[in-house]
């Protein structure tokens, strides 16, 4: 029998929401249902709820959100002023849930994860891990050229040294005091992802099969995933600015062994008229040195935004049941 060291948490489980309006009435319900069995096994407590982030939604959205928090109990909503991104919307719901609940799960609106994994991560939790990662099994609903993008972005990240959980996104059980780690870590970019491993206290990982959007189309086009890996890299790790250097290094070598080159040319009397390497070389080192200073301005880009310290986001309403 397993020893459980902590007593049933109130939970809250955090939504973000973008544009969600096809999904929102089937997300609340199924997770409404989940919420209620786990409260009668007595597995969380009675006041556990649900937090659904409106992350400046176009559609009726928030109006469906501030409805369900006036009908049901359990479901509270927190409106953003205007879309700041997934990761963000994800922060502000996680700091509005911090004060009242012992463990928080994150999950997207779409429930592409498996939420039968919520309860195995809140029996994780009582055994004693303070994080607790969704993982995908496997990734066959995804698109070909989702899965293979995704999963190279991992990849590519973990060989610039960025410690991640492989196929693991933004589905995840927090302690409090784990998420309290979490928020400490003020920057603007925030890639949460690759932070959770730093706040370090013991975890553990859950395995699910990742399911099919239930409806509406993935906010995430390939330009938001291109901006996420970026910001991902950039935020995390240096290791791009070290690959210039390196690369600059072995240009020089090579550019010495060609000036060896030519200078044995010269002196055999085999010289011809140079147009198509000076051309080469021009376009070479042109490339070489902007796609250098490309790398170098992002994390220049990264200091300014830093430096303004300004807000993730800004909320403009929290409702709740009164009652
Ligand atoms: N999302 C958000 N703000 C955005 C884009 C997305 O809050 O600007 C939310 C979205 O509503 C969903 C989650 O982030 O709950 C993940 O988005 P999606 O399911 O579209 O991404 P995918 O699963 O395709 O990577
Ligand atoms: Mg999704």
């Amino acid at each position: 029998m397993t020893v459980l060291r902590y007593p049933p948490p109130r939970l809250a489980i955090v939504v973000p929401c973008y544009n969600e309006a096809e999904v929102f009435t089937y997300c609340q319900q199924e997770l409404g249902k989940l919420l209620d069995e786990m409260k009668k096994d007595l597995l969380i407590q009675a006041d556990s709820y649900l937090l659904f982030v409106d992350d400046g939604s176009k559609d009726t959205t928030w109006e469906q959100i501030a409805a369900a928090s006036s009908r049901i109990p359990c479901v509270q909503g927190l409106k953003l002023s205007r879309n700041v991104g997934h990761q963000s919307a994800l922060l502000a719901g996680l700091e509005a849930a911090r004060p009242d609940a012992d463990a928080i799960v994150s999950i997207d609106a779409d429930l592409q994860d498996d939420i039968t994994a919520i309860p195995k991560m809140v029996q994780a939790y009582r055994e004693g891990y303070d994080v607790v990662y969704g993982v995908r099994a496997s990734r066959e609903s995804d698109t070909w050229f989702k899965r293979s993008t995704a999963e190279g972005f991992y990849r590519l990240m973990s060989v610039m040294g960025v410690k991640q959980v492989f196929n693991h996104a933004d589905f995840r059980l927090l302690s409090q005091r784990a998420l309290s780690g979490l928020l400490e870590y003020s920057e603007r970019n925030a890639y949460i992802r690759g932070l959770v491993p730093l706040v370090g206290f013991p975890s553990t990982e859950v395995y699910y099969a990742r399911g099919l959007r239930t409806a509406g189309e993935s906010k995430y086009p390939l330009r938001k995933m291109l901006a996420l890996a970026v910001e991902g890299i950039t935020s995390m790790t240096i290791s791009p600015l070290r690959m210039i250097a390196y690369l600059g290094f072995c240009i020089s070598i090579l550019s010495l062994g060609a000036t060896a080159y030519i200078l044995v040319l010269k002196l055999t009397g085999h010289t011809i008229a140079g147009w198509s390497s000076v051309m080469l070389s021009i376009f070479f080192m042109g490339g070489v040195q902007m796609l250098s200073l490309g790398i170098i301005g992002e994390y220049v880009g990264k200091i300014y935004i830093e430096a303004k310290k300004r807000p993730r986001s800004h909320i403009e309403s929290h409702v709740r049941h009164d009652g």
